[in-house]
């Protein structure tokens, strides 16, 4: 008798948030359950190593990019760029290009971007995410993921790891017909880049979600196919608020007069502002400027730790200033133009919540990002019949 295949197919969609699987036919007739799922607070940058590891970022150690830490900074010569005229070194693609040199020169092998980050204060910050978080080794904290678990156990798997979409599911495909695959874990991330720029009530949202469904239906039907059973699982990261304003907290903090890297270091991200105080009484100065801010507030330590993010030595800031919900902090390190969508506010609002979806009901069911992992794991039984 030949042994019971079955497939466990997992599509991860970048930005999919519950309130547009509520807005939008999606996959209606494959998914018995569609549910909305607990955000981390933060980017993706600390939510996909959460889905990874199945621990909070005060454990795996990923939070955002740049964090203040001069001592390990891979930055050292950089500010002598910073002494080159403002109109080529600010601009987007000689940045972009810049990038691309330095993930060579340092041997990054995660997401490197230099974003907006000045040149004279690279040399103040490390960069946070310098090994692929899918390759062994990768994650800040050591923790096993999810991949090293499958390659531990000789579980054959399938993962595209380029970013053009179509060519991710053409691979997918080919790996599901061939038939020898246990796990999937398929990638996508257009949908994230057009709610940056479109916003969530852009048509084009709607198109993109309905060319997702044709796909995961194909290969969900392909898989029907060729396996005894087929466990297919959509989730996301978070969800994305349209930016109705926006705040320049940058120009507030600024106006102060004090001198950065002296007095206080800051990273300004989208929707936070993260502060390090280097000299007595710059924390009194900078949070007072910061209590007057409308558009924001200052994060109780209590709440940092909640949403796991307190993490040892304060190394992404001692001090963080939050957006509120559609508020963008422009300009920031992160760039210099207003977009129509932003996520990384709190992750109990509405617009911030992920999704979970399968086509079998599920118990128990996940409620936050780290239940994913134990979740994948339980699908995949290291010693199957
Ligand atoms: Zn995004």
């Amino acid at each position: 008798m030949s042994e019971h295949k079955k497939l466990t197919l997992c599509v991860f969609i970048d930005a999919l948030g519950w309130e547009l699987i509520r807005r939008h036919a999606f996959l209606d007739d494959i998914m018995k359950v569609k549910a909305p799922l607990g955000t981390i607070f933060g980017y993706s940058s600390t939510c996909d190593p959460t889905i990874l590891t199945g621990v909070l970022p005060r454990e795996h150690g990923h939070f955002t990019f740049f964090a203040y830490r001069p001592e390990k900074s891979p930055f050292g010569w950089y500010k002598y760029f910073g002494l080159l005229p403002k109109s080529i070194m600010e601009r987007g693609r000689v940045r972009s290009k810049f990038s691309r040199i330095m993930k060579r020169v340092h041997g990054f092998t995660g997401y490197f971007q230099l974003y907006n980050m000045p040149f004279r204060y690279l040399n103040l910050f490390d960069y946070m995410e310098r090994h692929n978080i899918f390759e062994p080794g990768g994650i800040n904290g050591g923790q096993a993921t999810i991949f090293d678990y499958l390659r531990k156990n000789r579980i054959p798997y399938c993962r595209p790891e380029g970013y053009n979409e179509a060519e991710s599911v053409a691979e997918v495909e080919a790996a599901i017909t061939e038939g020898s695959i246990r796990f999937s874990y398929l990638f996508l991330g257009r949908l994230d880049g057009l709610l940056h720029e479109f916003g969530t009530q852009a048509p084009v949202i709607g198109e993109h979600l309905a060319w997702y469904d044709k796909q995961i239906r194909n290969l969900y039907n392909v898989a029907c196919q060729k396996y005894d059973s087929v466990r297919l699982m959509v989730f996301s990261d978070h969800g994305m608020s349209d930016i109705h304003s926006v705040s320049d907290v940058k120009g507030r903090i600024d106006a102060l007069g004090l001198t950065f890297g002296e007095d206080y270091a800051a990273v300004y991200d989208s929707t936070m502002a993260r502060f390090w105080f280097l000299k007595p009484g710059s924390r009194e100065r900078i949070e007072s400027v910061l209590a007057e801010i409308p558009d924001g507030r200052l994060m109780p330590s209590d709440e940092l730790a909640d949403y796991g993010c307190d993490f040892p030595g304060n190394t992404y800031g001692e001090t963080f200033f939050l957006m509120n919900p559609g508020v963008l902090l422009c300009p920031s390190h992160m760039g210099i133009k207003p977009l129509a969508g932003m996520h990384g506010y709190a992750p109990q609002h509405p617009d911030s919540v992920a999704s979970f979806m399968t086509n079998e009901p599920l118990e128990p069911m996940p409620n936050r990002l780290e239940n994913l992992y134990v979740l994948m794991r339980g699908e995949t039984p290291e010693n199957p019949d």
